[in-house]
């Protein structure tokens, strides 16, 4: 009775009229949803705290074995307005929330995703594209698809010159064309591995020696999707914005 717990809101839908369905990945109980009831009313004081990309504090009632629960109250300890005031960044945020909620299982804690996506969602002002990319392979290692990255992937060479995306990881110019392989330039494999080797902690020092740009993001989607087969509504929109 009377829990509390702080969580990141991943999405928020229409549930019946001005209520909502709200999922949320909590730092105690994982991802679960609450129906918060008014919410989509002007005057609703739960309404900032619901609001997709924020961190808030949720008090409701747990109960062992359910997901879904009825919203006592909700307040915002983030709101991250920045991403609201910038629509690239709007859907970057997106992707990251989406990610989560694909990954995560309903009701089961997963610090780490917490951590990771928290992160994430901060550094987006920062730098959009390292952010997403650190993310996206911080979720590679999380879903254990981590791409090779300190040899060929097919036959151990430690000269590199392209990313096969079907065979895993790097590959060396013998290997490239019977790999299908993408048209790499040296900046697209420095990223890539950096990425693959970093962590939200290296942020500062990446930043002030790399420029990643979004083919960086793209490269690592095209892997995390590949690998997953995950299709996401978030990254056709990102896409239909870049292009
Ligand atoms: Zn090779």
């Amino acid at each position: 009775m009377n829990d509390v717990t702080e969580g990141i809101v991943l999405s928020n839908m229409e549930y019946r009229e001005k209520d909502a369905l709200v999922s949320v990945l909590t730092k105690d109980f994982g991802r679960i949803a609450f129906v918060a009831k008014g919410v989509l009313s002007i005057q609703s004081k739960n309404a900032p705290g619901c609001t997709p990309y924020t961190t808030s504090e949720f008090s409701f009632d747990y109960k062992e074995g359910k997901t879904v629960f009825p919203l006592k109250t909700a307040k915002m300890n983030n709101s991250r307005r920045a991403l609201r005031e910038d629509l690239d960044l709007l859907s970057f945020a997106g992707l990251l929330c989406e990610l989560s909620e694909k990954v995560s299982e309903q009701g089961i804690k997963e610090i780490e995703l917490y951590e990771a996506l928290d992160n994430a969602l901060n550094f987006l002002k920062q730098d959009r594209y390292l952010s997403c990319c650190l993310f996206l392979a911080w979720l590679q290692r999380f879903v254990g698809v981590e791409p090779v990255v300190d040899q060929c992937v097919i036959c151990g060479k430690t000269t590199v010159s392209s990313i096969s995306i079907k065979e895993g990881g790097f590959v060396c110019s013998g290997c490239q064309h019977h790999a299908a392989s993408k048209n790499c330039t040296l900046d697209d494999l420095i990223h890539f591995r950096v990425a693959s080797k970093a962590g939200f902690e290296h942020f500062d020092i990446l930043q002030k020696k790399y420029v990643f740009s979004f083919n960086d993001v793209r490269i690592m989607m095209d892997f995390l999707l590949h690998h997953t087969g995950m299709r996401l509504h978030s990254w056709t929109l990102i896409h239909s914005l870049m292009d």
